[in-house]
């Protein structure tokens, strides 16, 4: 890859930081890598990769790419790699509070910083599939945008080091909120001998079309104006009331829908009850 080729170093070779350090070796680029268990370094090695003994002696690469299990296992780690001068991406999920703690720490030292949280599975890294949000330093992650453009398309956020964290966890939220509606659909109709090969069929276009509702529900939240005519909170909170009887009815754990018509409920007694379900952040913020 001529020119373009770089010294990047990867601290951390779990599920997911093995897969990193795969993509850059597999891009080109000169890979330094460390682990707490030099054994998982194995594949990477003879891939090209070359071992560091410790984290200071991956430090001197133009980028230190970091991804530990915790910020807690992380700063050990980070401290120990003396980074002054050097660019340090942090892919280790955490909470923006934990990013904006490693941005000072990086700032008094030096150390170029830009926090990025991985939308994929580690299968995913290197695909086009895969993208990594990024917030910190727009300089750094600037200069490094060839080599993060390897990982997976990369998204700069703002300058803000938390926001990376905030999209993740407000992303994944939705994505447990779906799973477990999913898994409390497959229950449902399991108590009738539903099988989910003949259920989730159903499921996927039906999640397509509410899917395409976000961005109404999202224009109301901006916006304020909760008018609709299409479904008003009352209707969908009464629906609420029959999902979570009918689980109980059935034999099986209401927890999931009951969050939601406690909070579809509360909003009714706000006096929502003719307003779309937009309104129900209301008892959300
Ligand atoms: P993992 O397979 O469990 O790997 C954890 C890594 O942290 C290993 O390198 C492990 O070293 C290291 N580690 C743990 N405790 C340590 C300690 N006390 N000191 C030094 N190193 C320590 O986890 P992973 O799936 O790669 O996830 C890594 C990060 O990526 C996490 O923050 C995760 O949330 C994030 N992420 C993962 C995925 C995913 O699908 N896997 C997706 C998005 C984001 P050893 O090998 O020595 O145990």
């Amino acid at each position: 890859m001529g020119e373009s080729k770089k010294q990047v170093s990867v601290l951390g070779l779990g599920r997911m930081g093995a897969a990193l350090a795969g993509a850059l070796l597999g891009a080109g680029h000169d890979v330094t890598v460390w682990n707490r268990s030099p054994v998982k370094a194995g594949p990477l090695l003879d891939r090209g990769a070359r071992l560091a003994a410790t984290p200071a002696e991956a430090a001197s690469a133009d980028v230190v790419i970091s991804c530990l299990s915790t910020y807690d296992t992380q700063q050990p780690v980070l401290d120990a790699a003396a980074l002054p001068g050097r660019t340090l991406v942090n892919l280790t999920s955490g909470t923006p509070e934990q990013a904006r703690g490693v941005a000072k720490w990086a700032a008094d030292q030096g150390i170029g910083y830009v926090d990025g949280v991985i939308m994929a599975v580690p299968q995913g890294i290197g695909t086009p599939e895969a993208r990594i949000l990024y917030g910190g330093s727009e300089t750094a992650f600037t200069a490094q945008r060839d080599v993060l453009s390897v990982l997976g398309e990369p998204v700069f956020l703002g300058e803000d080091a938390g926001l990376a964290a905030l999209y993740d966890l407000a992303l994944l939220g939705m994505m447990w909120s779906t799973m477990g509606g999913y898994l409390h659909a497959l229950a449902l109709v399991g108590t009738e001998g539903v099988t989910p090969e003949r259920f989730t069929p159903m499921a996927l276009p039906w999640l397509s079309a509410v899917s395409g509702f976000l961005p109404g529900i999202g224009a109301q939240v901006a916006s304020g104006d909760y008018a609709t005519d299409v479904s008003a909170l009352d209707i969908n909170a009464a629906g609420l009331a029959l999902l979570v009887e009918t689980s109980r009815a059935q034999g099986i754990n209401p927890a999931v829908p009951a969050v939601f018509r406690e909070l579809f409920d509360r909003a009714v007694a706000a006096g929502h009850g003719a307003h779309a379900i937009a309104s129900v952040i209301e008892e959300i913020r």
